[in-house]
C-alpha cells in the first residue's frame, strides 16, 4: 500500500472518528481502530462518504434549527440505517457483478484453453499414431460436431463442396473434401498422400471394368471415375444409405454420375448377384476399401463368382492402418497373386498407412 493510501487512509480514520459520535452518540469504530485490516476495509466501503455526509449534515441542522437534538439524532440515525440498507444492496449488485465478470473471465479463458487444445495441441499429438488419430477425430470430434452442428460429417462434407467446388469438375470436388479434411475436419477418405498411388494403379490398369467396395462419401469414386476411359464403367457398394444419399450427390456434383453406378447393400449380398444383375463378366479393377475384416472373404468371394481373370488388379487400402493382416496374410503367400506394398500415410495425418496392389494371376 502506498505512502499516498496510508495518510488519506487515517485522515478519513480521523474524520469518522470525530464524526460518528456526535451523530450516533458513541464511536462505533472503536472497536477496529487496533486493525489496519479493519481499517483498511472500512476505508474501502461505500458507506464512509455516506456517514460523513450525514454527519456533517447533522451538524449543520444542529446549529441552524431550533429542533432538539435527539430528535435529529434519532431521524438521522434511522437515515444512515436506511441509506446503509441501499448502500448494501448496491454492494450486494456490485459484488455480484464482479463475480459474474470472474465467471466470464474463467469461462473466457477456459474456452480459449480448450480451443487451442481442440483445435492444435491435440491433432498434433494424434497425428503420428494412426490408432490415437482415428479415436480422437472419428469418435471424438465427429460426436461433438454432429452435436454442434446437427449434421453429420458427410453432410458436412458435401456443404463444403457445394460451396466451393465447381459443378462438373471433379478435381476442385478432389481438391474442396482434401481441403476440408486437412483443415476443418478429418474424415474417412483415401485422401490426398494415398490417392495419388490410387491414381496411378487405375491410370497404369486402364479398365473398362472397376468395382469399389466401401463408397462413403464418394471421394475415391471421383478419383476413379474421372480417370476412366469413355465407355468404361465403375460400380461402388456402400451399405450405409445415409452415406450413400451423400455420394450419390458428390458423385453428380462432379459430373461423373454417367459412369458410376451406386449400389446400396453389402457386399457380400451384392457380389454373387452382379453377373446377373450388372452384365459383367470380371472386374478389371477393384479397389478394397470398406471395413476391413471383409477384404479376404469378399475376394474369396470374387474368385468364385468368377469375378477375377488373369490380371485383374486388386487394390487394398488401410492395409497397415487400421490394417488387414489375415488378406496381407493372403495376397502375399498365394500362388494367385503377385502382390506388392506402397507405403504412404493414413489420411491426413502423418501415420504410416499403405495400399496393396495384387495382381490376379489366374
Ligand atoms: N472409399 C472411400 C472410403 C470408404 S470408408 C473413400 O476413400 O472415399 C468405408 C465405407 O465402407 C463406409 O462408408 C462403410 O459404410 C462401408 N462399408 C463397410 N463395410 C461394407 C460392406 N460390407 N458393404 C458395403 N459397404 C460397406
Ligand atoms: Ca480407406
Amino acid at each position: 500500500m502506498c505512502v499516498d493510501r496510508l495518510i488519506s487512509t487515517a485522515v478519513i480514520i480521523s474524520r469518522i472518528r470525530r464524526a460518528l459520535p456526535i451523530v450516533l452518540g458513541h464511536d462505533p469504530l472503536l472497536p477496529f481502530h487496533r486493525s489496519p485490516v479493519l481499517l483498511q476495509r472500512l476505508y474501502q466501503s461505500p458507506h464512509i462518504p455516506l456517514l460523513l455526509a450525514v454527519s456533517y449534515l447533522l451538524k449543520l441542522l444542529k446549529r441552524c434549527s431550533s429542533c432538539s437534538y435527539p430528535i435529529l439524532v434519532k431521524s438521522g440515525v434511522e437515515w444512515i440505517v436506511e441509506a446503509t440498507e441501499q448502500l448494501r444492496g448496491v454492494t450486494h449488485s456490485r459484488r455480484a457483478v464482479r463475480m459474474l465478470l470472474n465467471v466470464l473471465a474463467v469461462a473466457a479463458v477456459s474456452a480459449a484453453v480448450l480451443y487451442v487444445l481442440y483445435k492444435w495441441l491435440i491433432p498434433a499429438a494424434v497425428q503420428n499414431s494412426g490408432w490415437l488419430a482415428l479415436i480422437w477425430h472419428d469418435v471424438i470430434v465427429e460426436r461433438v460436431l454432429n452435436i454442434l452442428t446437427g449434421l453429420s460429417r458427410p453432410q458436412r462434407m458435401l456443404k463444403a463442396v457445394q460451396k466451393n467446388a465447381t459443378k462438373g469438375d471433379p478435381q476442385s470436388v478432389i481438391a474442396a473434401i482434401d481441403y476440408y479434411c486437412r483443415h476443418k475436419e478429418w474424415a474417412m477418405n483415401v485422401g490426398d498422400d494415398k490417392g495419388p498411388i490410387l491414381d496411378s494403379v487405375v491410370s497404369e490398369v486402364n479398365p473398362s471394368t472397376a468395382l469399389e467396395l466401401g463408397t462413403y462419401c464418394g471421394y475415391s469414386t471421383v478419383r476413379i471415375a474421372r480417370l476412366l476411359s469413355p465407355g468404361s464403367k465403375l460400380i461402388t457398394v456402400e451399405f450405409n444409405p445415409a452415406y450413400a444419399a451423400v455420394a450419390r450427390q458428390i458423385i453428380a456434383h462432379a459430373g461423373l454420375q454417367n459412369k458410376v453406378t451406386l449400389v446400396e447393400g453389402g457386399s457380400g449380398d451384392l457380389i454373387p448377384k452382379i453377373k446377373e444383375q450388372f452384365g459383367i463378366t470380371s472386374f478389371d479393377f477393384v479397389f478394397l476399401d470398406h471395413w476391413k475384416d471383409r477384404y479376404l472373404p469378399d475376394i474369396k468371394l470374387l474368385e468364385d463368382c468368377g469375378l477375377l481373370k488373369k490380371g485383374s488388379v486388386l487394390l487394398a487400402d488401410n492395409v497397415i492402418c487400421p490394417g488387414t493382416p489375415e488378406y496381407l496374410e493372403y495376397v502375399r503367400n498365394s500362388p494367385r497373386y503377385k502382390s506388392q506394398y506402397f507405403q504412404s500415410y493414413l489420411e491426413y495425418t502423418k501415420a504410416e498407412d499403405g495400399l496393396e496392389k495384387s495382381v490376379f494371376l489366374g
